[in-house]
């Protein structure tokens, strides 16, 4: 184990989505120096997408990963350290909290929690075999590769058929795949979808199977439609999904109290079940998960670590 250089600071906020780098302006702001460690997706989930068009102050709509870098700017310029790297291992038993970066650690007297979410997988057995080859979570990213190619999306959320409008810009059919006989999306982001000619849906069905080795990648999926039960084998070139994402909060097991499906649970606004702890945007959003409601949930978390130091420092 190797003592950081910075060892230990006042604050630390891990990951850099829209909820962490808001904490680190306002931290930044506070006092002198946070730490910010960005994790595998510097910018977080905003960075897989192209227009943001309902974050206030972008009348006519800003691209994600453009958000995301002037956010770290501006984070940067009232003194926040912006670190690369994944966080592997945290002690929040000892107070100040312990945080390693493979072997690196360091420690800090506050800690807030903006690990976000990452993409849920449908769970067939072959869907990582096949991941990056025809299998993808992201249409912003992968899109291209699919130019004039029929695919598929599998979700009924605002950001499956966000998939599915990038997508028909691009690929020559795009299905969308859901499991019910009501998406969840809103309703501008349904008429677009449904306006698009290349677009069709099929719905109340689900994707049984993926066919596709690694070698030769995906050929196909088989779908089933839960009313009848009928089962048929459709060919794709792509296969997309797009049915949420999971709390990134396997680090904190044992250690933070969180809900039957990982999220973790605060009460006062960011407080989590330890002292010292803050958390803000969708590692503890299972309702909302909208970038501006992160970012409103990373200042309150870095005003209420702002709190915690100064009863620290008047304790001592
Ligand atoms: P995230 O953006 O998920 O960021 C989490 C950060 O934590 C990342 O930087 C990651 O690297 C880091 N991290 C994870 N694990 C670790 C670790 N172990 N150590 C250190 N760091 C770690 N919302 C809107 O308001 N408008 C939109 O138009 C919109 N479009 C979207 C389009 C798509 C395709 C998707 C997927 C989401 C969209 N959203 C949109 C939702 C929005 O992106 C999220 O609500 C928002 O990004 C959540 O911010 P966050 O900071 O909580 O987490
Ligand atoms: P979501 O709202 O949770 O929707 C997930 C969809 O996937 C649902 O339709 C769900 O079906 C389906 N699903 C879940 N698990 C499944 C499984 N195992 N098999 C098949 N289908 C499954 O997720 P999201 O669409 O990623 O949106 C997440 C958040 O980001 C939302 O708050 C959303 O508003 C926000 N977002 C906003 C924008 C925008 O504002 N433009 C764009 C993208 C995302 P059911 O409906 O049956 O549950």
């Amino acid at each position: 184990m190797t003592d950081n250089p910075v060892d230990q600071v006042e604050t630390i906020i891990l990951g850099s989505g829209p909820a962490g780098l808001t904490a680190a302006i306002y931290a930044a702001r506070n006092r002198c120096c946070p730490l910010l460690i960005q994790g595998a997706q510097p910018g977080g989930q905003l960075t897989t997408t192209t227009v943001i068009d309902n974050y206030p102050g972008f009348p006519e709509g800003i691209d994600g990963g453009k958000l995301m870098e002037e956010m770290e700017r501006q984070a940067r310029r009232f003194g926040a350290r912006v670190v690369a790297g994944e966080v592997t291992r945290v002690d929040l038993q000892t107070h100040p909290f312990q945080i390693w970066v493979e072997e690196e650690r360091y420690r800090c007297l506050t800690l807030i929690v903006a690990t976000g979410a990452s993409p849920r997988m449908l769970g067939l057995p072959n869907e990582r075999d096949l991941y990056g080859r025809g299998v993808s979570v992201c249409a912003t990213c992968d899109g291209f590769f699919y130019k004039d190619r029929v695919v598929l999306v599998v979700g009924g959320g605002d950001t499956a058929l966000e998939e599915a409008a990038f997508l028909g810009r691009m690929a020559r059919k795009v299905t969308v795949v859901h499991r019910r006989d009501k998406f969840r999306a809103i309703p501008e982001l349904q008429r677009r979808a449904q306006k698009n000619p290349r677009i069709d849906f099929r719905m109340n069905t689900v994707v049984e199977s993926i066919r596709g080795e690694k070698q030769s990648g995906l050929q196909g999926v088989r779908l089933r439609e839960i009313t009848s039960g009928r089962v048929e084998e459709v060919d794709c070139d792509g296969l997309f999904v797009a049915i949420g994402h999971e709390p990134n909060t396997d680090l904190f097991r044992g250690q933070l109290d969180m809900d039957t499906d990982g999220f973790l649970l605060t009460r006062e606004g960011t407080k989590t079940s330890r002292p010292g702890v803050f958390a803000a945007g969708d590692v503890q959003d299972r309702h909302f998960r909208q970038a501006i409601t992160a970012a409103g949930s990373g200042c309150m978390a870095a005003m209420q670590a702002e709190q915690f130091l100064e009863e620290v420092s008047s304790r001592n």
